[in-house]
């Protein structure tokens, strides 16, 4: 880690520019309106044309901003600078023109990052394959219990150009980012940023595990005080290894196991902090019991230790740390307990839509009836298998790709019974369910980790849970 450079722009440089935002939308609309109340010349590009952009693209037009529905591939003549949504995959041909013209582009987390104000908020920034929404919101709750003004914004809810542009005033943010944002925000700097693990995920969009590593890595360059990341995934820690950073700014692992210096981590069943205290050779901060974070599931645990690095990194006290973990509650669908049944747990991750999740929730259990399937979207099944197949009472296989888990599991686990459901309505689910309480036995949890995308049978994660859900009640007054 050597020394980096603070970029910063003032507003007045968009006056006349030519602008092209690529994508209308969540992120596109601001960017736009913000842009052209700057005094850019905004041309929005959008390669769909139904009736919701016709109806965004009036609202823009009125307001004097021109929009190209239907052809998001061409770039507009004269464009300066491309503000594009962060989805939009580095290969279209839209960008490769950017490429040949000399033409920069940004995302809309560059864009916010360039229109905050002088006295602006610092940025405390998340990044990782999982566990990203949890993390930034525990941050968010461990800074509110510091008495400070915050959010949890960025790829979570909140567009970071609504947090910095509003009316609001804010102490410090806490920023969740996806892979796709850090892509495209070169002179972001935080003031410390967390890569909270790596594990191969959206490869078809960045081209290669290498190039997803490196834009994941893009959170640490510039960091001011901590680069805090994963002691158990080396991936993170060369990340922080090869970041450019402000001189000054320390690495700071976290950890399951007893922390060394320089780290948080576990001790006895307390959340212990080494690397923000005088003397961390000697000394250790206690900060919260494992029972404060909800659920203390491990994964969740290593989430609870990152956001508490952060903050601790910003100078909150160990008491705000453990208030803050006390007070909050994951989102829906991240392990939740629906229902206790004859002795059995029924738990809610519909949002485990990749191994590496799957993989984390189903090491909180010792005896599980799981349920998985859905959309593998490219991955293999052998190693999550493999590294569960000791805690798996049964599975209960539903949705399109299930074949790939069932032969992993022919591969690695042939004594587990399986369940193979060959059904897509919307009943599927209650049959699942009524095969996994069959399958149980008092203790065991039923899990719905299903490592795979929801899409082949609901409109998303959300609505996949709900539907977990609602068939365990229904069992649950059977009962
Ligand atoms: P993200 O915002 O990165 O998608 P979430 O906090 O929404 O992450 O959690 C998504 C899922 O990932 C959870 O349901 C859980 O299965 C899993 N998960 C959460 N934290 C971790 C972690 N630290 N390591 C591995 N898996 C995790």
């Amino acid at each position: 880690m050597g020394s980096g450079q603070v970029t910063s722009s003032v507003p007045s440089e968009f006056q006349g520019k030519h602008v092209t935002v690529a994508g209308l939308g969540v992120s596109g609309v601001p960017a736009a309106k913000a842009l052209h109340a700057r005094g850019a010349i905004v041309t929005v590009v959008n390669d769909g044309d139904d009736a919701r952009a016709r109806e965004q693209a009036a609202a823009l037009e009125a307001l004097g901003i021109t929009v190209r529905l239907g052809d998001g591939s061409t770039l507009p003549e004269g464009t300066e600078l491309i503000v594009t949504a962060p989805g939009w995959q580095p290969d279209k041909p839209l960008f490769r023109a950017a490429e040949q013209a000399g033409v920069p582009v940004w995302g809309d987390v560059e864009l916010a990052w360039r229109l905050r104000g002088p006295d602006a908020a610092p940025w405390l920034a998340v990044t990782g394959t999982n566990g990203k929404t949890t993390t930034v919101q525990m941050l968010a709750s461990i800074l509110k219990a510091a008495g400070l003004r915050t959010a949890a914004v960025g790829n979570i809810g909140v567009s970071l150009l609504d947090a910095v542009l509003g009316e609001e005033r804010y102490d410090v943010l806490a920023v969740e980012l996806s892979s796709y944002q850090l892509h495209w925000s070169p002179s972001l700097r935080a003031h410390s940023a967390a890569v909270l693990n790596l594990a191969p995920d959206h490869l078809d969009w960045h081209g290669s595990m290498e190039a997803y590593a490196r834009d994941k890595g893009r959170i640490y360059e510039g960091n001011k005080v901590a680069c805090v990341y994963n002691a158990a995934d080396k991936a993170t820690e060369d990340l922080v290894r090869e970041a450019d950073v402000e001189e000054g700014c320390r690495a700071v692992g976290f950890t399951l196991g007893t922390p060394g210096p320089s780290q948080l981590g576990v001790v006895e069943g307390i959340l212990v902090d080494r690397a923000f205290v005088a003397d961390r050779q000697r000394n250790a901060q206690e900060l919260a019991e494992v029972s404060d974070v909800h659920p203390p599931a491990p994964h969740n645990i290593a989430n609870a230790l990152a956001a508490a690095a952060l903050a601790r990194a910003f100078g909150v006290p160990a008491t705000a740390v453990r208030d803050g973990l006390r007070a909050f509650r994951p989102d829906a669908h991240r392990i939740a307990l629906v229902a206790g049944i004859d002795g059995v747990a029924y738990v809610d991750d519909s949002k485990a839509t990749n191994t590496h999740a799957a993989e984390a929730s189903l090491a909180a259990y010792e005896s599980i009836v799981w349920i998985a399937g859905g959309l593998a979207k490219g991955a293999t099944f052998d190693e999550l298998v493999a590294r569960s197949a000791k805690r798996l009472r049964g599975v209960v296989l539903i949705g399109a790709d299930r074949a790939l888990i069932r032969d992993a599991l022919a591969r690695h686990a042939p004594e587990v019974p399986v369940v193979d459901l060959d059904r897509t309505d919307t009943g599927a689910m209650l049959q699942a369910v009524t095969e996994a309480k069959r399958l149980a036995q008092p203790g065991d949890t039923v899990l719905l980790a299903p490592a795979c995308a929801s899409m082949d049978m609901f409109t998303n994660y959300n609505q996949r849970g709900d539907a977990f859900a609602a068939a365990v009640r229904e069992l649950e007054a059977e009962a």
